[in-house]
């Protein structure tokens, strides 16, 4: 069996494969609680993975959020969650603690790789990928191999391109990130004040989530409208961001907001009139498992080491 662990910063999720099938023989949930560190979490995760596991285990599959070094299995940078990361040997552990071999990724680089081997940008050896969340995380593939540089950040850092170097700080210590306007974490306040307007569909929406003011606005509420309006605005300039420095033949965009199709047809027309597409206008992909894919893309990887 082998066995991804995804480290997000709400959830932990933790699937069971067996072989190359991309279908997970069991998945489970746990709450991440990131803001007390990744070894609370890895401690939790072990005992999920004792409860199903049947004998010695494979290989094993980290992703977490940050910069992550893939060949020493370590993280490198990561901000305002699992702050521990950067002190784990996450090979030792998983020698010590399960006696296989480890992979270890970025989420948003798993995700792409995912999506490109068995989800929905299969058969594209030049993609980037925008995940929508409470930040906004992007990655980037050209001819088939997933763009690293010499840090390990080349393309993970999308939502983090300057889009205003006048404009609000970011959780990153910079000014003006795309992630301080487009984030979850943002529009979810931004929605909070649009309470005032007791006229707002908003208004009566508790708990408040994106999904709600997605609902909203596709029920034509204008106050929905100008707050989604504007963030959408912002991921297509991500999208735009990331077409001009990988030039990509697809872009897949993945996270809660894309199961809205207007939302993804709201995108693809403002990239559109964007311009500078000279040979046209790269395909628009829609991750099905949002849930799996960071899964999917660790799967990949197992199996790639497996072969190595
Ligand atoms: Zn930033």
């Amino acid at each position: 069996m082998k066995i991804a662990i995804d480290f997000g910063g709400t959830a932990v999720k933790i699937s069971g494969y067996k072989g190359e099938d991309f279908n997970p023989l069991w998945f489970e949930t746990i709450p991440a609680h990131s803001e007390q560190g990744i070894r609370q979490a890895m401690e939790r995760a072990e005992q999920v993975i004792d409860a199903h596991r049947t004998g010695q285990l494979e290989c094993l599959g980290i992703a977490t959020p940050g910069i992550v070094d893939s060949k020493a299995c370590r993280v490198t940078c990561i901000n305002n969650k699992y702050e521990d990361a950067l002190d784990i040997d996450f090979r030792a552990w998983c020698k010590e603690r399960f006696g296989c071999g480890l992979v270890m990724s970025n989420d948003a680089n798993a995700a792409l790789v995912g999506e490109v081997a068995y989800g929905c940008a299969q058969g594209f050896e030049n993609c980037v990928l925008v995940i929508i969340g409470t930040g906004v995380g992007t990655a980037a593939m050209m001819d088939g191999k997933l763009v690293r540089g010499k840090h390990n950040q080349a393309g993970i850092l999308g939502g983090h391109f300057i889009v205003n170097p006048f404009g609000r700080g970011c959780t990153c210590g910079a000014v003006g990130c795309l992630e301080a306007y487009a984030g979850s974490r943002e529009i979810l306040y931004q929605a909070e004040a649009e309470r005032d307007h007791v006229t707002s569909a908003i208004y009566r929406e508790r708990p408040l989530t994106m999904k709600g003011i997605a609902r909203c606005w596709e029920n034509g509420d204008r106050y929905a409208a100008r707050i989604l309006e504007t963030a959408i605005g912002y991921y297509a300039a991500a999208a735009v961001n990331m077409i001009r420095a990988y030039d990509p033949e697809c872009v897949v965009l993945s996270g809660g907001l894309t199961n809205s199709r207007f939302i993804v047809q709201e995108i693809e027309q403002i990239v559109r009139r964007q311009g500078w597409l000279p040979w046209g206008v790269p395909v628009f992909r829609h991750a099905e498992r949002t849930d799996l894919s960071v899964s999917m893309g660790l799967l990949k990887e197992m199996c790639d080491y497996e072969r190595d």
